[in-house]
């Protein structure tokens, strides 16, 4: 943390650099935006549910929906997947290098609030609350396609979403 990065919202310091907003955000707004980020995809994809089945793909974002459903947890809910940014990301990618069938929507029989929030923003989030949280295993093809993302991300901030974006203008994901 760079104790000259000031919060673009409230000017105190900066905890966090959104590459999702390109903005420097202090821990309030950090946890406030990223909150927000999920409930809006919830309504831009007009899932009007009250109650909800989370499930269990990727076990960080299982945690991030469980933290932001919090009593609105019913087995006969609808459905929100765990998937994450990352798990997008890595579906596109595959799609376009080894022409690998894309495994993942965002909306079909499970909605996946979290396809723009990145596991690294779940893990910051929780560190933040003093919850050390691991980032997810993956197989070797998914590591070294997510390699290749992470370098993408440090060149580009933002290049993972960009990704993802692409991924859904053409139907992939
Ligand atoms: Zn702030």
């Amino acid at each position: 943390m760079d104790a000259n990065k000031k919060c673009v919202i409230c000017g105190r310091a900066a905890v966090f650099y959104s590459s999702y907003l390109k903005q420097e955000l202090c821990k309030k707004h950090f946890e406030r935006m990223l909150i927000k980020r999920v409930k809006s995809n919830i309504n831009l994809y007009k899932i009007n549910n009250k109650s909800f089945k989370l499930e269990n793909q990727n076990k960080c974002g299982k945690e991030f929906l469980k933290f932001i459903f919090k009593g609105m947890e019913s087995s006969g809910g609808k459905k929100l997947s765990s998937y994450t940014l990352e798990d997008f990301a890595i579906c596109v990618m595959k799609f376009f290098l080894f022409h690998d069938a894309a495994d993942k929507r965002i909306n079909n029989r499970s909605f996946s609030p979290l396809f723009n929030v990145s596991e690294n923003e779940i893990i910051s989030f929780f560190n933040l609350k003093n919850i050390k949280l691991q980032s997810v295993d993956r197989n070797r093809k998914d590591k070294v396609v997510l390699d290749f993302l992470k370098e993408i991300e440090e060149r580009r901030p933002g290049g993972m979403i960009s990704v993802v974006k692409v991924g859904m203008k053409l139907g992939i994901i």
